[in-house]
């Protein structure tokens, strides 16, 4: 990859703090969350690099021959085939997250933060996840050729981890983390005390931990409007778990305009599922800050975040994209699992489904028009949730049959 050499400094999402790139997340003025902010507004755009790597000169990087790649990015934009129509919508596009090499949008933070991890010369990676962003970890944490250390939820099962101990990192599990905040806060505080005293790099997937990692979310906008042939979609749905993703997002659409290719921004949808919903209370009450819920009472793995790490800059994006939050129950969500996979032949995971379920719910109400361009992003693969899988095929009779009855299909 040719070298390339980009201005880019930190600046406060909440007070007017600026200053330059340095190895920290939180403002040094008001412990506001801190994001990436590049002195020049154009978007070179590298044809010739694959993936992700084609936004290179935009990302947080030094010399983009940092980068550490599996293959991420560039993931298929699909419009709807059949639920456009029976939803009544105008356009519905898929962006297919799934696709990338460890099955999530993770991956995106996982390349461009092992890229940071080497070019800040740091020896090994921490972070805290149940799934998705672990795997994302651990295998680019292989690539790079570094160790890694992964803190997961006192209650994860095996099986949604088995992809992540597959790579070989240390896999921790924490006491009471995943159902109390508190557990989630003293551990992410101890995990950045290590990082600091050990050489290591924090790679949580959140801005308020990881803002130059974060940066490669982003692309999922670029990527969405070059898809549309320079059109910008009308309102994108993103399923809200810490909130990265939904921030992320609207950034990039926002870079996209400043560098001249759009003339416009979409809306931005956050969905939370309704029994892990401290962002859409705070967003209900007009508040610039999220409170953690007690306790989280949704299955729907990936959302489950009582203390949502980025939980400001979603109600900042809603605001300034003229969008909106909502909640979904969980079997809301596994219905629009089912649908997608039944109606449009796509198999992702009840995180990713929660955002059709949004578009229909606001389609329902009529908050949604049907004459719009509307985009849900899926985050990740159906393998990846063992238990909706059989949760979903559950009551599908498999019946055994003898070979010579197959013949009784004959003329069907
Ligand atoms: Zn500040």
């Amino acid at each position: 990859m040719t070298e390339i050499a980009t201005q880019f400094s930190l600046e406060c999402s909440r007070c007017e703090w600026h200053g330059p790139d340095a190895d920290i997340s939180l403002c040094p003025d008001c412990d506001g969350i801190l994001v990436v902010a590049y002195a020049d507004p154009a978007i070179e755009v590298r044809p010739e690099q694959p993936g992700l790597w084609r936004y290179g000169a935009h990302l947080p990087l030094r010399d983009v021959a940092s980068a550490v790649s599996l293959g991420e990015g560039n993931t298929p934009l699909l419009r709807s085939g059949r639920l456009e129509q029976a939803i009544g919508v105008r356009e519905l596009h898929f962006k297919l997250e799934g696709s990338n090499p460890t099955g999530s949008y993770k991956d995106r933070i996982a390349a461009v933060g092992m890229a940071r991890l080497r070019e800040l010369g740091k020896r090994a990676w921490a972070a805290t996840s149940s799934g998705n962003a672990g795997a994302a970890m651990a295998a680019y944490g292989v690539r790079a050729g570094v160790d890694g250390y992964l803190f997961t939820l006192e209650k994860a099962a095996r099986a949604k981890i088995a992809q992540i101990m597959a790579y070989g990192p240390q896999v921790m599990a924490v006491e009471r983390m995943g159902y109390d905040p508190a557990a989630e806060l003293s551990a992410w505080a101890n995990i950045r005390k290590v990082c600091q005293a050990n050489e290591w790099l924090m790679l949580v997937t959140a801005h308020a931990f990881s803002p130059h990692a974060m940066e490669g979310v982003k692309t999922i906008s670029y990527e969405i409007a070059e898809q549309l042939q320079g059109e910008v979609p009308d309102v994108v749905y993103v399923p809200v778990g810490g909130g990265g993703l939904c921030a992320a997002i609207w950034r990039g659409f926002v870079e996209w305009q400043a560098a001249g290719y759009a003339t416009r921004t979409p809306r931005i949808v956050a969905v939370q599922p309704a029994g892990c919903d401290a962002i859409h209370q705070a967003w209900l009450k007009g508040s610039s800050k999220v409170e953690p819920i007690a306790e989280c009472k949704s299955d729907i793995s990936g959302l489950q975040l009582a203390a949502p790490a980025d939980g400001e800059l979603v109600l900042q994006t809603l605001a300034a994209s003229g969008g909106w939050s909502l909640t979904i129950d969980d079997e809301a969500t596994y219905a629009a699992q089912a649908k997608l996979a039944r109606q449009e032949g796509l198999f992702v995971e009840p995180a990713a489904a929660i955002s059709l379920a949004g578009v229909e719910a606001d389609r329902a109400t009529g908050r949604l028009r049907g004459d719009e361009r509307v985009v849900c992003v899926l985050t990740g693969i159906g393998f990846k949730d063992a238990n909706a899988i059989q949760r979903m095929v559950e009551h599908v009779p498999l019946p055994l049959i003898k070979a010579d009855e197959i013949l009784l299909l004959a003329g069907r």
